[in-house]
């Protein structure tokens, strides 16, 4: 291992104490996306400490430099939780009920924090700039990170590459799961309203059946995964609600339906959307009844380049041994950060939490979700290693 990254580690296990009192700090008084007020203020306090300089940017969201020079590398935490009642009884639970931080953004946020002190202590040996970002809002949208990019986080100096982490319960800790591809999907949500004429149940004739209208569009709608769409690619169309009726005897007025539409391919992505408003137009006009339907954009598909992501897996080999490097398998989750990777090569990568002794984690968005801590160390360490190898050796 070369002597920078042993430095690195040093660096990291050394603080392991405090960041985990600065973790279960920002754990315990969770805010929900786009009022991270007091999370922010703790982060800029916990800068400020060390003789971080920062600028507040939209609201909540936080920007340090570290070095100097042209060459521009950023490192992203998200610092946002979730509406999600906690229940995993720790002493440290949140304070805040109804929110926790359920997706690990109170790890990623100390892990930065961790990473910005080891940085600070090596800024003279650094040959150009790391633009430490903290960013609200990634669990709504339309994401903290748009709200960034609008207001210039990725200029002054101008940020050439991007990394960022995020926990992941299904692997051990001091794992790094990572791959060149995308490894998220664009996530839209789908508001139906159907609308006829409510009429007694033994008297269709003389109005509309929504209920039947709405189960042939969740019929219908499956044709869009099964014949639009090309079968060895990612995609999928799920309705996960419909609402509607209130009597064995009644058919009623109107029916909702809500679903979510998730694609790795913006060209199909947006003809689907077309596709889907036909097929909601056509079932509709069969049942005599009016449907509408809201298409709200989410964010886009995920892409990891191949070149940052190589040298994220060689970071990783180095850093942390060559067994703790893991193929990322991609998912049709959902996540901000894509953003930034449409416009600059970027590389997401998961670090492991599972302890060692736990075979079944509970998953990402769980009340009873309980990372180990000790991941905080590897992750600090992780961020600030590569940040320093794009900057000595990437060109
Ligand atoms: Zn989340
Ligand atoms: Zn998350």
């Amino acid at each position: 291992m070369n002597e920078i990254y042993k430095k690195i580690l040093a660096q990291s296990k050394s603080m392991f104490d405090e960041l985990i009192q600065i973790r279960r700090h920002i754990h315990q008084n969770p805010e929900l996306s786009f009022k991270e007020f007091l999370t922010a203020e703790f982060i800029r306090d916990n800068l400020r400490k060390v003789g971080i300089e920062y600028k507040t940017i939209a609201e909540t969201g936080t920007v340090a430099l570290i070095g100097k020079g042209e060459k521009c590398v950023a490192l992203r935490a998200d610092i946002d939780a979730l509406p999600i009642n906690e229940e995993t009884n720790l002493e440290y639970a949140s304070k805040n009920k109804g929110v926790m931080h359920a997706c690990g953004h109170d790890m990623h946020s100390t892990m930065l924090l961790g990473a910005a002190r080891i940085l600070k202590g090596m800024e003279s040996e650094l040959t150009g700039t790391v633009k430490i970002i903290f960013q609200p809002g990634e669990e709504k949208l339309p994401g903290g990170a748009s709200n960034l990019i609008e207001e210039g986080v990725l200029e002054n100096p101008k940020v050439t590459a991007m990394f960022a982490q995020h926990i992941f319960p299904e692997e051990e800790t001091g794992t790094i799961s990572v791959n060149s591809c995308y490894i998220m999907a664009s996530a839209d949500e789908l508001y139906w309203t159907l609308k006829g004429k409510g009429t007694h149940a033994a008297q269709p004739h003389l109005g509309n059946d929504c209920i039947m209208a709405a189960s042939q569009l969740v019929i219908n709608l499956q044709s869009i995964v099964t014949k639009y769409k090309n079968p060895i690619k990612p995609g999928l169309l799920s309705v996960t609600s419909i609402q509607g009726g209130s009597a064995t005897n009644a058919f009623p007025d109107e029916v909702k339906l809500m679903g979510t539409f998730r694609a790795n391919d913006e060209e199909w992505r947006s003809k689907m959307h077309d596709e889907i408003r036909r097929i909601t137009n056509e079932t509709c006009s069969l049942f005599g009844i009016k449907g509408e339907l809201e298409i709200v954009k989410g964010y886009p598909a995920l892409y990891n380049n191949p070149e940052t992501t190589e040298m994220v897996n060689q970071t990783a080999k180095e850093l942390l041994g060559q067994d703790s490097v893991k193929v990322f398998e991609p998912k049709l989750w959902a996540e901000d950060f894509a953003y930034y990777a449409q416009k600059i090569p970027s590389t997401f990568w998961f670090l492991g939490i599972r302890p060692k002794d736990i075979k079944d984690m509970p998953p990402l968005h769980n009340s009873k979700l309980i990372p180990d801590e000790k991941a905080l160390t590897i992750g600090a360490a992780m961020l600030a290693g590569t940040a320093v190898n794009y900057i000595n050796n990437f060109n």
